[in-house]
């Protein structure tokens, strides 16, 4: 029996848990807080990113490591190499946890970003408002997640803010994107090099925190290929193991690439339902050296996040084919505490279905806009 150790114990550890226990796995969780979630469902070693002796018992105690958190610091994952095997690679992990090297990566390959350039002093921010123009947004290079860490600038005025905002740290800025839609890859390759994408997903944000995703994302025929060769090219220059996201704009029909996630997304918790092997489950299956899952999707799939407080479960638990998950977390502002994935066999059946749980959650706004594209 193998054991996966997991740096970081959220949401995304308690699902792959979830989806590795079936296959006769054990996980070992390594978390500083108390309560971190995933400890619902995996024994739990309280530490920190830089308790190497802590960390050297967790390395005794498992035959791989992988990542629920991307920002473990690169020399606690380099140090772990030395003691286990690690996957994805310390490299992949340093990239995409960089906006400035994961947009340099990105153009490498070919694939196009919106404009931006690197800002380490306020004269920078100066030249670089001058040569992006505005709108624009300011992103610190490390750390940030779910629209933290950024700062939208209307105009030139918006400097000052901005640089006193993000606390001078080391950042990018970014031209703002106007886009049609975003849209996500959820990918994943495997010790021996297999590739797999499940098919696009579809995703709409509110504060800078993905709201709603829809999978397969519809009128995606030719951008589809494209979108999965970019993912493809990625993972293979960095040698990527595990499942991962990139993230895309679509901006006058042609793809832009915003960020990469390098382990399992938000984007793709469709897939525990709507897909024959999970994102979560594939996670395991790559980072253990085994064959992939397949990765098609399962009719229409609609997957509703719960931000800051989770709404009533009966309208979700009533309907055929939605699925209800609570991650055990309390409520906070801003906080990821859940979400529900709602299957169907066709666009009209995920339409009508989808009214109904907007109307009885009273979240008409969260999926209004996927009931116009569903049309
Ligand atoms: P995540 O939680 O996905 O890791 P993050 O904090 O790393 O989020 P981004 O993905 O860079 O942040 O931005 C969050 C959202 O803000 C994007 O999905 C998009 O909706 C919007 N956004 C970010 N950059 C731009 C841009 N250049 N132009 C327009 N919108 C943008
Ligand atoms: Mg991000
Ligand atoms: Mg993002």
């Amino acid at each position: 029996m193998q054991t996966i150790g997991i740096l970081g114990g959220g949401q995304l550890a308690r699902m792959l848990v979830l989806a590795g226990a079936p296959l006769g796995f054990r996980f070992l969780v390594v978390d500083s807080a108390p309560d971190a979630c995933a400890a619902q469902v995996a024994p739990l070693l309280r530490a920190d990113w830089r308790d190497f002796d802590k960390l050297a018992e967790f390395a005794r105690a498992i035959d791989v490591a992988t990542f629920d958190f991307e920002n473990v610091p690169a020399e606690t994952a380099h140090w772990l190499t030395e003691h286990t095997r690690v996957f994805p690679n310390p490299r992949a992990l340093a990239i995409s946890q960089d906006r400035l090297a994961e947009k340099s990566l990105f153009r490498e390959i070919g694939l196009d970003t919106p404009a931006f350039a690197a800002v380490d002093n306020r004269d920078d921010l100066a030249r670089a408002v001058e040569r992006i123009g505005t709108p624009a947004i300011l992103k610190t290079r490390r750390l940030g997640y779910d629209g933290k860490g950024q700062f939208r600038l209307k105009s030139p005025a918006d400097i000052d803010a901005a640089w006193s905002t993000l606390n001078g740290a080391p950042s990018i800025l970014e031209a703002f994107v106007p886009f049609e839609r975003e849209l996500s890859v959820i990918a994943v390759r495997s010790r021996e090099g297999e590739f797999r994408t499940y098919p696009l997903t579809q995703n709409w944000h509110a504060d800078g925190i993905l709201s709603v995703s829809l999978a397969p994302a519809p009128h995606s025929d030719v951008l589809a290929p494209i979108a999965i060769a970019h993912a493809r090219r990625i993972a293979e220059e960095i040698d990527y193991v595990g499942t991962f996201a990139l993230e895309l704009f679509v901006r006058d029909g042609k793809l832009l690439g915003n960020e990469m996630a390098p382990r399992v997304h938000n984007s793709g918790h469709w897939t525990i339902e709507g897909a024959p092997a999970s994102q979560f489950e594939n996670h395991v299956r790559a980072v253990l050296g085994l064959p992939l899952g397949d990765t098609t999707a399962l009719g229409v799939n609609v997957m509703l996040n719960w931000v800051g407080e989770l709404p009533a479960a009966t309208p979700i638990l009533a309907e055929p084919r939605a699925h209800w998950h609570d991650y055990g977390k309390s409520p906070r502002a801003g906080r990821k505490v859940g979400h529900a994935t709602i299957c169907a066999a066709n666009t009209a059946e995920m339409h009508e279905r989808l009214a109904r749980i907007g109307k009885a959650l009273g979240r008409e706004q969260q999926v209004e806009p996927v009931l116009a594209v569903l049309g």
